[in-house]
């Protein structure tokens, strides 16, 4: 697996706590005001709230220490993803997406961008590299792509993308900075959903975008300040304060998914599995060279519709619900987004549950079917 440079979690720990006065609080206020007292001239200090906040400024740093580069804070993962578009494509363009990714992100392309003279073209992720990337301006990838989990050499993209002129951007909610580091393997911005495991208390919608490149980042902070896109600064405040137990839920989260995909291949009652960390899985040479971890979440695919309701909703350590990426173990029916997967096909996030509890309970949903 990839084993460049990681950013310390240790250091993470005690950013703020290093940077204090005497009498400074240890917690992140929480600065929830749209004006600044701010008499004669305003000099370079805040002076609206929808142009800065402290509160996202200190979330933004904790963002920018995971990703190792400057990041902004985005209202929604959509929010970050929409903010990366409108700023990188004009009329005229031509964009490709993947076709089994994160489906707002191909409504978002087909109801708006469509209209404004940008050709969206679809292709699936694990056929991302065939046909090449001339003539796109911009190629928005995934890797695990969501949900079904196929994977692709995102270096390889980054680098054909490159060589074509165009801008590459990995949406990497899946895997988080802690699980796959796309700048590091040559793409210029990622995009997430923070909503997801980031937060990791399903209390929160917050997304950010992160890039080295200057070029890209001025003006997706101008979008964001002139559209208004912006962070409430208590979700900002919440994401900060998730974020500092990211590295214990991620790592167990992983963990557990590594041991429960395992023994959900070998459950009878489990007819497909997808796992990246699965050696047998399709994604597993792609996966184990670019990514850190496999992530924790596992597809699946029971025998029919109904068996895989029975299982989501009566399995008392599931809790049935779409999203992903929270302290408890979810799971949901991908069909019934209309996803183009299996009707049985069910996603499962593995949640912090310690994972013999965990195991015992999905084993026995599974042979209770
Ligand atoms: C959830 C998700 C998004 C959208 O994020 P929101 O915070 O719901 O706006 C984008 N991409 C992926 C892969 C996601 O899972």
């Amino acid at each position: 697996m990839e084993k460049d440079f990681s950013p310390s979690m240790a250091d993470f720990l005690h950013l703020r706590g290093n940077g204090l006065a005497k009498g400074d609080p240890l917690a992140l206020p929480l600065v929830q005001s749209s004006m600044y007292h701010l008499p004669g001239f305003a000099e370079t200090f805040p002076f609206y709230g929808r142009v800065s906040n402290p509160t996202w400024e200190a979330l933004e740093t904790s963002l920018s220490h995971l990703e190792g580069t400057p990041c902004l804070a985005f209202p929604s993962g959509m929010a970050a993803i929409t903010a990366a578009l409108f700023a990188t494509l004009k009329a005229g363009n031509r964009l490709l997406i993947p076709s089994d990714g994160y489906y707002v992100t191909r409504l978002l392309s087909s109801n708006f961008l469509a209209n404004l003279a940008i050709e969206v073209e679809e292709r699936a992720t694990s056929a991302f590299l065939d046909g090449g990337f001339e003539g796109f301006d911009v190629v928005l990838v995934e890797s695990p792509s969501n949900p079904g989990l196929d994977a692709v050499d995102l270096r390889q993209v980054a680098s054909q993308v490159k060589a074509c002129g165009g801008i590459s951007l990995c949406d990497n909610t899946t895997l988080t900075p802690l699980g796959q580091r796309p700048l590091d393997l040559g793409i210029d911005l990622v995009v997430s959903s923070d909503t997801k495991s980031m937060g990791g208390h399903c209390d929160l919608l917050m997304g950010h975008v992160a890039s080295r490149r200057t070029d890209l980042m001025e003006p997706i902070k101008s979008w964001r300040t002139i559209s208004g896109s912006i962070p409430g600064p208590h979700e900002a405040w919440l994401l900060h304060r998730g974020l500092e137990t990211l590295e214990v839920r991620y790592e167990r989260m992983c963990s557990s998914a590594l041991i429960i995909a395992q023994r959900l291949a070998d459950h009878k009652a489990v007819q497909a599995i997808r796992f990246p960390g699965l050696p047998t899985d399709p994604s597993y040479c792609v996966a184990t060279t670019q990514q850190r971890r496999y992530g924790f979440l596992i597809s699946l695919t029971l025998e029919s519709e109904d068996k895989a309701e029975d299982f989501i909703t009566h399995c008392p350590l599931l809790r049935p619900a779409t999203s992903f990426g929270g302290l408890h173990s979810s799971a949901e029916r991908r069909a019934r987004w209309g996803d183009a997967v299996d009707p049985a096909f069910v996603r499962l996030s593995v949640g912090c549950e310690p994972v013999e509890e965990l195991w015992d309970a999905l084993c026995h949903s599974l042979d209770q079917l």
